[in-house]
């Protein structure tokens, strides 16, 4: 899974820097489309290769930012998109592909994802995905927001063990998948993507981060996403629309919080002795 710090390696062999950049809101009516153009092409200047974003953001408006940022370096970038439970089905699924394609302006997206489980059965999707798969039009199929029952469940269906990752909500104050996702999925060698992982921006007001970041010259920020970087095998997905802070969550794959450092953390953001539903933004 993690050959080396700060990288991570999916099941078919595509590795990736732990760090990726996130697009929700981008695209969206009144925001800067050309800063967030420039903000994520800055991001793959710096190596930041993998891009979330998915049909739901914006109604498309998220996916046609990323496909005019790539659209002269598509082959830096590792595509990952969505689609919405709603457009689960087998028939569906192909289609909501399809126009994800048109609007990124590529061939093949590198990942795709189930957004969250619907009222679709999870069969259909999953034979869908396998659908695209044969037909080149993804590389490899994953989902998203499955607490560990959902991933047993998808484990025993046919080429259910074909998923190559679960996007779920986890950053210091929502710990609860180190209880047993995180450790289930490091068994099976399955990286884990770490969706908010600044808590869209409300852990950057904490104490013990600006502590941290003290000692180590760096930013709340950074340390934030230091914590998840420390994982081995999560990639954390941060959204910027601004390249000064590309930039300064780019750094953040060369700081080490040391034991110290993690204790005190831990005594801020308690981690979990119980199980505890997996939390959903
Ligand atoms: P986030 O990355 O935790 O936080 C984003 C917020 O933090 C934005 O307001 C951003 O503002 C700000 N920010 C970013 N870097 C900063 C820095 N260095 N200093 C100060 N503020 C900073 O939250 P998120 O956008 O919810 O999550 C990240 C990505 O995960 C999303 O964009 C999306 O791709 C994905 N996601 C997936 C799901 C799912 O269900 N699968 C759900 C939620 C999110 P500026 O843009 O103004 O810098």
């Amino acid at each position: 899974m993690t050959d080396q710090p700060s990288k991570v390696t999916f099941p078919n062999g595509r590795t990736v820097p732990a760090l990726g950049q996130g697009t929700w809101r981008m695209g969206e009516a009144g925001a800067d489309r050309a800063a967030e153009i420039r903000s994520l092409n800055f991001g793959l200047d710096l190596g930041l290769s993998l891009i979330d974003t998915a049909e739901m953001y914006a109604n498309g408006g998220s996916e046609e930012v990323v496909g005019e940022a790539i659209a002269t370096r598509r082959a830096e970038a590792f595509l990952v998109s969505k689609v919405l439970p709603s457009n689960a089905s087998r028939d569906k699924t192909i289609r909501a592909c399809e126009n994800s394609l048109r609007r990124l302006k590529v061939d093949q997206i590198d990942l795709y994802l189930l957004h969250w489980r619907g009222n679709h059965p999870l069969e259909d999707t999953v034979a869908a995905f396998e659908q695209l798969k044969t037909d080149g039009k993804i590389a490899a199929w994953g989902v998203s927001n499955f607490d560990l029952e959902d991933m047993e469940e998808l484990a025993d269906l046919p080429a259910g063990g074909n998923v190559a990752t679960d996007q779920v909500l986890y950053n210091l104050s929502r710990r609860g998948i180190e209880y047993d996702l995180l450790p289930s999925a490091a068994e099976r060698s399955l990286p884990i993507m770490a969706y908010s992982p600044l808590d869209e921006g409300r852990l950057l007001s904490h104490p013990t981060l600006a502590t941290i970041g003290d000692e180590l010259g760096a930013t709340p920020a950074q340390v934030a996403l230091a914590f998840v970087l420390s994982r081995p095998g999560v990639i954390a997905i941060p959204k910027t629309g601004s390249r000064d802070r590309v930039k300064e969550n780019h750094a953040a794959l060369s700081l080490t919080l040391t034991p110290a450092h993690h204790a005190a953390l831990d005594a801020a953001f308690p981690p979990p002795t119980t199980k505890r539903p997996l939390e959903m933004i």
